[in-house]
């Protein structure tokens, strides 16, 4: 067997919870372990101790994929009331995912995993299609207000001298009705641009972007324009140089060319829209437990994980000792994907290499007919079997260890 591969720079590890963190202990132990001398710097993010340090864990992994620059991350619960009793918790501690982007200032990246006899909904989508969405004010800060009949609604905007500025919104002279007031920043808006258009390059892959400017003439177009602005001034002559380019187009003509298309791009959405299509990209695709996800910070900054959450229901019958089929092919390209980055960053090529064995590894597993319940429902292979969670793990070692001594 051959050498252990080293790791340059610590990895940050974020462990979770139920069953995907015991996927996450199989992983390491029979995937990675044998080939890899892993370099993390572990954080316990499970629920039981995040209470037990007022969630200051999930502060401190962020602060440290901040310091290395990667990061990759189990799924874990956000709490509700049904897990105040079950986890005998402080407080209703909020999202992890929540905390570390707001830390991080990132773009979630998702990415369908597409293998052979698992077609997506839409026959001619051959390529990923990688969704990004804008996870920033819009309708998700509004405030919102019922008028009654003979009210009449502005805009008013107070400067810094307290001038004001009045735009008539509607005078509900004839019906009671409804208002919203939504808000962008430039500051964001230009940091969504600039993950989106790294990421690009990250991947050689197109970027597109759609708004609705010709009927949100300074709303919507101040998006575009800073996108185009951006692009022009600072990855225009890269674009060219790597062969990929930033398209702009309406949001309508956007949904129609991306069912025609064949994939293999990049689709950066405004808030709702990426809340919408982000849900049919996925469902197209076929399963939630094929999908990838990466946040990146308009800095660099990457932290990956499974799109997927911590699958509750098999965590419960896994306690009680039955067998359960879960899939981890996305918890496995979280560790893949951020291994490769590490190794692209530290020019560590046999990283890289590993990462993308252990991808391929993954891939012919399924393509061979071995896969989790999930995948066995949806697969048009005919010599296809349904194997349990620990199983389809251990047969994709016995052709990663091929792949790796080859
Ligand atoms: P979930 O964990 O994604 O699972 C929902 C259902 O989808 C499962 O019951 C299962 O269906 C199927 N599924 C999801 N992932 C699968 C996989 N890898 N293999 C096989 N089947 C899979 O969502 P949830 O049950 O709504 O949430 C559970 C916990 O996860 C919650 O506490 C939530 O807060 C948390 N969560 C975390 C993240 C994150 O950390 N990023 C994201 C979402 C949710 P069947 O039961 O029909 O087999
Ligand atoms: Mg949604």
């Amino acid at each position: 067997m051959a050498e252990k591969i080293k790791m340059k720079t610590p990895l940050v590890e974020m462990d979770g919870d139920e069953m995907t963190r015991i996927l996450w202990k199989w992983i390491k132990e029979i995937l990675l372990e044998p080939y890899v001398d892993l370099n993390c710097e572990y954080y316990d993010l499970g629920l039981k101790h995040r209470n037990e340090t007022n969630d200051k864990v999930t502060f401190d992994s962020a602060e440290a994929t901040k310091k290395y620059g990667v990061a990759v991350k189990c799924a874990t619960i956000t709490p509700n009331a049904a897990r105040m009793p079950e986890y005998n918790l402080k407080e209703m501690w909020k999202s992890p995912n929540g905390t570390i982007r707001a830390i991080l200032d990132g773009t979630v990246f998702r990415t369908p995993i597409i293998v052979k006899g698992i077609s997506p909904y839409i026959p001619t989508w051959t390529k990923p299609i990688t969704i990004a969405r804008h996870a920033y004010g819009d309708v998700y800060k509004n405030t919102e207000m019922r008028v009654d009949k003979d009210s009449k609604a502005e805009l008013v905007v107070t400067d810094k001298d307290g001038n004001e500025s009045r735009e008539l919104i509607y005078d509900f002279s004839d019906s009671d009705g409804i208002i919203q007031g939504i808000h962008n920043k430039d500051e964001s808006i230009a940091g969504f641009a600039r993950a989106c258009l790294n990421y690009g390059l990250d991947l050689k892959q197109d970027v597109w972007f759609a708004t609705k400017d010709t009927i949100s003439k300074k709303y919507d177009h101040r998006f575009k324009d800073i996108f185009q602005e951006i692009y022009d001034n600072e990855y225009k002559e890269r674009y060219e140089a790597a062969g990929i380019e930033y398209f702009y187009t309406l949001i309508d003509d956007a949904v129609a060319r991306v069912i025609r298309s064949n994939g293999g791009y990049i689709w950066a959405c405004k808030n709702y829209d990426g809340d919408v299509m982000s849900d049919m990209i996925s469902t197209a695709y076929g399963s939630l437990a094929m999908m990838t996800s990466v946040l990146v910070s308009p800095d660099g900054i990457y932290e990956y994980e499974a799109a997927h959450g911590t699958v509750q229901r098999h965590y419960y019958k896994y306690l009680k000792g039955e067998e359960t089929s879960t899939n981890s092919v996305a918890t496995i390209f979280a560790w893949s994907g951020a291994l490769r980055k590490r190794g692209e960053l530290d020019d560590t090529p046999n990283l890289v290499d590993f990462a993308n064995k252990l991808e391929q590894a993954t891939i012919q597993t399924i393509e061979d007919g071995v896969m989790t319940g999930d995948l066995y429902l949806l697969s048009s292979l005919e010599n296809k079997k349904k194997v349990d969670s620990e199983t389809f793990l251990k047969e994709i070692g016995k052709r990663l260890d091929i792949l790796v001594n080859e």
